[in-house]
């Protein structure tokens, strides 16, 4: 014999039917792995708290768009009045008024509209502290969106890095399971796949001290005592899955395929 891999009575080495599942199941976990990191809860904290920051940035910026309007309306009313003001003094200046009452007329407008200017301008100088106040806090709330911005970003590359890695080992897995397959007979690996479904993605178990190892039952010892050759497959008559006989190889597979 070359090669030393024994064909039994069923056609094929059933330590490949292990492989399989063994191959599958951490297959299984990689693809929940990658779903596990596209929903990064992290991530998802991350882009909430953008969004709140961005609302909170866009009602400092109406509010600084207010602010701004309400210091350009009395910057306006300003303007008006100083041109006012110069058309009474001017009016005062001309020459052409006669009378003492209007001259004071004139010069009462004036006086109230240069006190009510006055007025106008120390408001505009307030909301300009206020206006200042409101940019450093836009600027504030700006750096730290670009902050998670990045972090983000960031994160996202990790991720995708990640997920590229455990997709590349996928591939390599998978090559091994259509090879694993094609040494399988049909039929095997049809009730193979039938008991997977049933039996919540597991369907053979070994049989180690008398237990099977996947339902963790122990088996009636008559039951066992019949249960020697390692070239059979056998039945759990407790959980219902396949049973192979505990050999050194069943370490050593599981061990081939973690790494
Ligand atoms: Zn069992």
């Amino acid at each position: 014999m070359s090669g030393g891999i024994v064909l039994n009575e069923l056609g094929f080495n059933i330590l490949d039917l292990l492989e399989l599942q063994f191959l599958e199941n951490i297959m299984g976990r990689k693809v929940n792995e990658t779903k596990a990191l596209a929903e990064n809860k992290k991530l998802v904290l991350l882009k909430e708290k953008l969004e709140k920051i961005g609302s909170d940035l866009n009602s400092l910026n109406k509010s600084y768009d207010d602010l701004k309007h309400k210091q350009k309306k009395m910057e306006d009313s300003v303007a008006t009045q100083s041109g006012k003001i110069k058309k009474n003094e001017e009016m005062l200046f001309s020459g052409t008024i006669t009378s003492s009452k209007e001259l004071v007329n004139y010069q009462d407008e004036i006086k109230i509209l240069k006190a009510s200017s006055d007025e106008i301008e120390n408001k505009i100088l307030e909301i300009m502290i206020v206006i200042d106040d409101k940019i450093k806090e836009v600027k504030e709330v700006e750096d730290k969106k670009k902050e998670i911005e990045i972090q983000i970003t960031e994160l996202k590359e990790n991720i995708k890095a990640r997920i590229k890695v455990i997709k590349d080992s996928l591939k390599g897995l998978e090559k091994k399971r259509k090879i694993v397959i094609s040494k399988i007979p049909k039929e095997y690996i049809e009730k193979y796949k039938v008991l997977k479904n049933k039996k919540g993605g597991i369907a053979i178990g070994v049989l180690r001290d008398g237990f099977c190892d996947v339902c963790n039952m122990k088996m009636p010892s008559m039951e066992t005592e019949k249960m020697k050759d390692l070239d059979k497959l056998y039945k759990c008559s407790l959980c219902g899955r396949m049973l192979i006989v505990d050999r050194d190889e069943v370490d050593i597979i599981k061990s081939q395929i973690d790494s």
